[in-house]
Order: C-alpha cells, then structure tokens, then sequence
C-alpha cells in the first residue's frame, strides 16, 4: 500500500466482511438475489434511495446532496462463475461449482464501501448514481440495466467501472483513453458434406477435410489481411462431428470466438471468414452454413474522463503507482454496452503480481486481494469529491 493512510481504513473490515460473505454465496448471471437483497438492505441503512430489480438482480442506489444538477455514476458488477473453487480458506464458496473467480465479490464491497462513507461524510454537490450491476460474465447484465431505463431514469453525466487486475502491483492504477478491452464475438460454422464409408471417400463429400481447411484459412485472416499493429485474434476452439471411427460423416460444426476493437475491424472479420467458410465449402461441393454473433462491445473510455480519473488516482496512489497509458487487453468486459452511451473510463486496479493476489482471474485458486478495499474505496470518494465539488 502507499501512502498517507486512508480515510476509508475505518471501514476496511467493513468491507472485509461484505466481501468473504459474497464469496461464500457467489451467485451467477441473473440469480444474484441474495448479492442483491445485501447490496439493496445496506445501501437503505446507509440512507440511500434504493431501486431493486432494475434489469433483472440489478441495484441502483442514488446519493444526492445540494443542489448541483450534476452527477455520475459508479459500477460494480455482483455475478460470479461457473468454476469449482480450489481454496480451502474460510471464505470458501459455499455454492458447489460456483465461485467468485473474477473479484466481483470485491467491487461489490469497495463500491458498497463508498457508498457508506459518501453518505456519512462525503463533501460533494450533486448526485452520485450507484450501479450494481448482474451478469457481467455472460455480457448480458448492461444491457438489461439499460433497456430497463438505466439511463433515462438516473443522472450519470459521465460513468466509471472498476476491475481489479492480478499481475498489477497491490493498489496500483492502470486506464488509458480509448479501447482498453477488446469486443467478442462467437461464431458457428456448418459444414455439411456427405456421409459415407472411411474406406471409400470418393463416394462422399468428407466435411472433415473442408473442416480442417477451413480452420487453417481462417488463421491467415489476421495474419494476412490485417494490419500487424492492430490486435485481433480468431480462435477455434470446439471442431465437432458424430465421432464413429469408420464413418465419414455428414457434417462438422466448428465453435469459436473472436476478439478485436470493433468498428471496420469487426466487420472485415465476419465477412472475411464468410467468404472464407463459402468458398471452401463451394470449391470442395459441400454447403457452408454461418453464423456469427456480437457478445461483448469493446470498451472505449473517453479522453477526458480518463484523464479525470488518472489525476484522482494520482492523488491517492501517487503518480509512481499510475499508468494512464496501459496496453489495451483481448478480453472483454461489457461495461463497453455502457461506455456506447455516456463518456466514462473503465479503470484497472492492481490486485498484486505474486502470491493469492497474483494469480490469473477465472482461475479455480484466484482470490479477491482484500488490501485493496479500502483504497478501491477512497479512489470511488475522491472521483465523487473532486467531480462533484463543493
Ligand atoms: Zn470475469
Ligand atoms: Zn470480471
């Protein structure tokens, strides 16, 4: 940690224990009830106007103090994964096959902490929209906040999420303006020949062979058609037919996902590897069948609030401990659905390079490194302090 100490160190084990008790209970998309009926009963006791079953699980809670019109909203996402938990620690998932693998136990608790302290003895003008959001995991849990008002029915002049990163030092910032994460898309493709006797192929159409070429041509789009200093991956990951050792058979399906920053990229992905699955098919006498469908959006932080929110980290972290111009990362968050309609930055905070805090997110041994509460906490005040000033 670094620094003066913190102002929200009061309710560190506050937070501590919201957050091991989410970790014990993790719930998955769109089944947060219990996450939510907490989020909502402490966010009332705070003093909080609370709003329940805004898209579903969701939460919004809105802080107003004076008589400012403006305002910004802070999120958290409250989902958890479908993964088997390998700690043995106390707070260990109590929910079989379940587990808070990603940390969102952890940003429920910081902006859950936040809430607190803004509503005790926050200085700020204005109106502070907090947003728990489900389902993150599945990319769905934006946009069914949105479609359910989010936007018309509270004030955010501008939006700001945070993640925790592991392999970022403990407490340390990371953003940068522009697209941070990347957009995913899924894609199946059909390829259906004719089914016939391994011994005699040319009496059928073999979709194994089409299939292979298939996913070889699909590898040269991003090596030979896209600009090396852009980032995009294809990747197939599921080449699946009926399995009988002897037999040619009818049809391949082929799975897979592709990530890039969106926009032309996007689009040259999808009809490239159209192209690409139609003529082979063609070529060989089999039909090609394919489909493709947008998942995540790509997050793009706005210029101006990324450099809001550096400048607030700055101040509680030091500038040593801020990184305004990170790397972009392939994975994505859809946080991005929100980002399309208000300017806002999705910033990273470390959750520490070795040790539990170190390792990799979405794996069975990750955990949520709780020195970070408090000063995920304070960064969520100073942004409301210092946009919403008095
Ligand atoms: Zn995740
Ligand atoms: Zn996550």
């Amino acid at each position: 940690m670094h620094g003066k100490p913190s102002p929200l160190n009061d309710l560190q084990s506050a937070m501590k224990n919201w957050r091991h008790d989410f970790h014990r209970y993790p719930e998955q998309g769109f089944e947060e009830h219990r996450t939510s009926k907490i989020v909502a009963g402490l966010l009332s006791d705070f003093g909080l106007e609370v709003h329940k079953g805004v898209g579903g699980t969701g939460v919004v809670g809105v802080l107003q103090k004076g008589d400012s019109e403006k305002s910004i909203g802070l999120r958290a996402d409250m989902d958890a994964l479908q993964i088997t938990e390998q700690n043995m620690f106390e707070h260990r998932s109590q929910h079989e096959g379940q587990m808070h693998a990603c940390g969102h136990d952890g940003h429920t608790a910081m902006l859950l902490g936040a809430a607190q302290h803004l509503a005790k003895s926050g200085n700020f003008d204005g109106t502070v929209t907090f947003i728990f959001q489900p389902a993150e995991e599945h990319g769905k849990g934006a946009l069914a906040m949105m479609d359910d008002g989010l936007f018309e029915r509270f004030s955010a002049d501008a939006i700001y999420a945070m993640h925790n990163f592991p392999s970022l030092p403990t407490g340390s910032f990371a953003m940068k303006p522009g697209p941070i994460m990347a957009c995913e898309d899924n894609f199946e493709i059909r390829i259906e020949g004719k089914g016939t006797h391994a011994a005699l192929p040319h009496r059928g159409v073999d979709p194994i062979v089409i299939a292979s070429e298939i996913v070889m041509a699909l590898q040269s789009i991003v090596s030979r058609t896209v600009d090396p200093m852009s980032c995009s991956v294809i990747s197939v990951t599921e080449f699946l037919t009926d399995g009988a050792r002897n037999i040619l058979p009818n049809e391949v399906i082929l799975k897979g996902d592709t990530r890039s920053f969106g926009g032309d990229m996007q689009n040259h992905i999808e009809q490239t590897m159209e192209r690409i699955v139609t003529g082979t098919c063609s070529a060989h006498g089999a039909r090609g069948h394919f489909q493709y469908s947008r998942e995540f959006a790509a997050t793009i932080n706005t210029r101006q609030e990324t450099e809001i929110a550096a400048e607030v980290a700055r101040k509680i972290a030091g500038p040593e401990h801020v990184d305004a111009a990170c790397a972009s990362i392939m994975t994505s968050e859809d946080f991005g659905f929100m980002l399309q309609h208000k300017p806002g930055c999705y910033i990273l905070i470390g959750n520490g390079g070795e040790g539990p805090g170190g390792c990799g997110l979405h794996n069975p041994s990750y955990d949520f490194n709780d020195d970070i509460l408090s000063i995920g906490a304070e960064f969520w005040t100073a942004l409301v302090e210092d946009q919403l000033a008095v």
